[in-house]
Formats: structure tokens, C-alpha cells, sequence
């Protein structure tokens, strides 16, 4: 089996400049790895993908919150003035924005929704069993709200896309960054096409500050959205008991036709911004897994 992991390079655009957390050259740091570490002998392979239409945008938030998004993102850039507002925790100064490059960070935003757009279609058409792509997680960003350095929701967009345009009946997304995605459990709170299983580090100490165990959706989306929060310090035994105990009997119950895991690399000890102290073994049984 050979994967797709749908990567390109124009990626490090979406760039909060310098001194800020999020950078653009983060998403280089993967293919470098993995061309170092596995050699390409057709397990895998990089794929380029178009970014995503104005249309496809329109599946996940309204026209004027694209209007805003490109318009600040512009301004910014170039160092203008802008009277709107967004909601970037830790992110208060337009100054922070690189300049010089008009639009740059709004138009990779669009990239990282052409990309799921694309794994949507390699799976449902393309005969491929498993996509990878790499820059998403934007799991913060709400159908007319950007926040946690996050504009487009691109795991929103995948299950959204799937259920619209893919004639898929019910999709999982399961959520591990460090981080509860507040913005994908927005969008589905009412759903019960979609189960949104989100592992995260207790809100009380940790941005965006909800997801709690009785959060469970509403309506007819009551008992789909499942928030399983962690202690600090939880480790690898506590996600061991959390997949065991929850994750894989609600997966069996529910049979998803597609999953989308959001991952995210900060449930890791040695990340800056987060205590959940997972260790390194369990990257590499991960990537051995993939291979
Ligand atoms: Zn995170």
C-alpha cells in the first residue's frame, strides 16, 4: 500500500512571524524526518493538491466571514489597518505579522482545506484506504470565528464535505492534539452524523478552557460528542485506558464509514504549551505502524 500524504511547500505561509508559538517552518520539519528516516520505496508518496474554491469554503462558514478573513490577513500583511477583529490568543499585535507578503497566511488557510478536500476524494474515489495531510489541525476555527491561530477548520470541512458532497451517512473524528478542538465540537454539537471524540489536557488548565466529560452534545446530537479530559502529567497509561475503556468500544458501536484523527504533536512531554507528558516511544510505534 503505498499513502498519499498531501503536503506543499507554499504551507510555511500560514506564518504568525516571529517570537509567535505557530510558525510556517514547522510543517517542513515532517517530510524532512521522514525522507531521512524512510527511505521512499513506494510506501509512500507526497502529493501536491489544488487549493479549495470559494464554494467548497462556503461548506464550513458564511461569505462575509471570508470576506473578513482575506481582508484582515491583507491588511495585515502589508501593514495597514484594519478595524476588524479576531481573536488570536496570545496573538495581539498585527506588528507580529510578516509583511511584504500580501494575503499569504489567508490563502494557505485555503490550502490546508484544498488538501482534505483532496484526501476526501482519494478515499471515496481515489481507492486509497488512508490519507495523510500535513498542516491541518486547525481544530479552533468556528463557522464565522478564527481563534487559537486557527481560520478555516479543516477537520469541519472533511466531515462536512463527506457528508454532502460523498453521500457518507457517519463520520468519526477523533481529536488528540493536547488542545479540545472547541471549533469541530461547535459544528457538529447537534449533529449525530458525526461522532466527535476529543482526548485533551483538563480545560481548567489549559487553553481554550472547555470540553468537559458532560459535555456530551444537544438535541439530536445528545451522546455524540464525547470530551474524555486528561490530567496534567496524564502519560501513557491514561491514554492507554482512555482508547481501551471509550475510544474503541464507542468507534465499534457507532461504525464509522470514514474516520478523520486530528492529530497534533503537543500531547508530547517536551512540548512548551502543554503537561501531558506522553513519551517519544509512542511516535515511534505510531510511525512504525504507518510503514
Ligand atoms: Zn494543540
Amino acid at each position: 500500500m503505498t499513502v498519499s500524504i498531501l503536503y506543499r511547500e507554499e504551507l510555511r505561509e500560514y506564518d504568525f512571524g516571529l517570537g509567535h508559538p505557530f510558525r510556517g517552518d514547522r510543517y517542513e520539519i515532517f517530510p524532512q524526518f521522514l525522507r531521512a528516516h524512510v527511505p521512499e520505496d513506494g510506501s509512500y508518496k507526497f502529493v501536491a493538491s489544488e487549493t479549495c474554491t470559494e464554494e467548497d469554503l462556503l461548506l464550513i462558514c458564511g461569505r462575509d466571514y471570508i470576506d473578513f478573513s482575506r481582508d484582515y490577513f491583507r491588511a495585515a500583511n502589508l501593514g495597514e489597518t484594519f478595524s476588524g477583529s479576531m481573536d488570536f490568543p496570545m496573538y495581539h499585535s498585527l506588528d507580529n505579522l510578516p509583511r511584504g507578503k500580501p494575503g499569504k497566511l489567508e490563502e494557505a488557510a485555503r490550502m490546508v482545506i484544498g488538501q482534505l478536500k483532496a484526501a476526501a476524494e482519494l478515499v471515496m474515489h481515489g481507492g486509497e484506504e488512508f490519507v495523510i495531510s500535513i498542516g491541518g489541525n486547525l481544530h479552533h476555527a468556528k463557522p464565522d470565528y478564527g481563534e487559537g491561530f486557527c481560520i478555516y477548520n479543516d477537520n469541519a470541512f472533511a466531515a462536512k464535505y463527506l457528508l454532502e458532497k460523498c453521500g457518507v451517512e457517519r463520520v468519526l473524528v477523533l481529536d488528540t492534539d493536547a488542545h479540545q478542538g472547541n471549533g469541530t465540537c461547535e459544528y457538529f454539537y447537534t449533529d449525530p452524523r458525526v461522532l466527535f471524540v476529543d482526548l485533551h489536557q483538563d480545560p481548567t488548565t489549559l487553553y481554550p478552557g472547555v470540553g468537559f466529560a458532560n459535555d456530551i452534545g444537544e438535541g439530536a446530537g445528545r451522546g455524540f460528542t464525547v470530551n474524555v479530559p486528561l490530567p496534567v502529567y496524564a502519560g501513557l497509561d491514561s491514554y492507554r485506558i482512555a482508547f481501551e475503556q471509550i475510544v474503541e468500544p464507542i468507534t465499534r458501536e457507532f461504525k464509522p464509514q470514514v474516520i478523520i484523527r486530528n492529530g497534533g504533536s503537543d500531547p508530547h512531554f517536551a512540548d512548551g504549551l502543554t503537561n501531558l507528558g506522553l513519551p517519544v516511544r509512542l511516535r515511534i510505534a505510531a510511525a512504525a505502524e504507518l510503514t
